[in-house]
C-alpha cells in the first residue's frame, strides 16, 4: 500500500520506501561483517518489526536464524504503558547465542531495555540492537543501540510494519498521520 491509497489520513511522508531500503542495505553490510562466522540469531518483536527483520535479513550476506516474540507495551493508543508482558515467547534456546534484536522503533526504550535484560538472563553470549527508527526526544531508559537507522522527531509514525490501531502496517513507506486520525483516543 502506498501513501496515495490512504492520503486522506496521512499528513506527510517521513521516510520513503527507497530511503528505508538504502538505510537497511547500509546497516546490513556492516552487520554482515561483524557477525560473519557467528551464526547470529535475529529476534524481532511482533508485529511492528516484521517488515524490518524481513528486509534486513535479506540484505545480509551471511546466514542467520530468525525468531519472534510478542510483547505487550502499547495498546491501541499512542503511549507506552511501561509494563511489559510476554504474549508469545521465542521458540529458540538463546543460551550461548549471539543475538541481534531487530527493532522497528525505539520510543521510551522501556520495551527494549526489558528484552535485553531478559535475553542476558537466559544466557545469551551477546545481545546487540538494530533500530530502524529512534525518537531521541522520548528516550526514558538508556539502551545501547549498535546499529542506527533514522532519528525521527517526536511524532507518531505509521507504515513499514508500524500501526495505528492495527492499521497502516502494510504501507510501504513511513509517514506521520493527520492528528485527527487519533485525536480523542486517550488509550495508553
Ligand atoms: P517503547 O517501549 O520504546 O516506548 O515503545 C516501543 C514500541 O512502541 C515500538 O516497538 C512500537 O511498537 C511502539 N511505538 C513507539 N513509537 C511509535 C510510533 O511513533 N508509531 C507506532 N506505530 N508505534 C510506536
Ligand atoms: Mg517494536
Ligand atoms: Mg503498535
Amino acid at each position: 500500500m502506498q501513501i496515495a491509497d490512504v492520503q486522506d489520513e496521512i499528513d506527510h511522508e517521513l521516510i520513503s520506501k527507497a530511503g528505508i531500503a538504502s538505510k537497511i542495505r547500509e546497516v546490513a553490510a556492516q552487520a554482515s561483517e561483524d557477525y560473519r562466522g557467528k551464526n547470529p540469531l535475529l529476534i524481532a518483536v511482533l508485529k511492528g518489526a516484521v517488515n524490518t527483520i524481513a528486509a534486513f535479513s535479506q540484505a545480509l550476506s551471511i546466514p542467520v536464524q530468525l525468531d519472534f516474540m510478542s510483547l505487550s507495551s502499547y495498546g491501541s493508543g499512542t503511549e507506552s504503558s511501561g509494563t511489559v508482558t510476554i504474549r508469545q515467547d521465542l521458540s529458540t534456546d538463546v543460551r550461548g547465542r549471539h543475538i541481534l534484536i531487530v527493532e522497528d522503533i525505539i520510543d521510551s526504550g522501556r520495551t527494549l531495555a526489558w528484552l535485553v535484560d531478559e535475553l542476558k538472563r537466559r544466557g545469551a553470549a551477546s545481545v546487540e540492537i538494530f533500530a530502524l527508527l529512534e525518537k531521541p526526544a522520548r528516550r526514558e531508559v538508556d539502551v545501547d543501540v549498535k546499529y542506527h537507522g533514522y532519528e525521527i522527531p517526536d511524532e507518531f509514525v505509521v507504515g513499514f510494519g508500524l500501526d495505528y490501531d492495527e492499521r497502516f502496517r502494510n504501507l510501504d513507506s513511513i509517514a506521520v498521520l493527520k492528528p485527527e486520525v487519533y485525536q480523542g483516543d486517550n488509550q495508553a
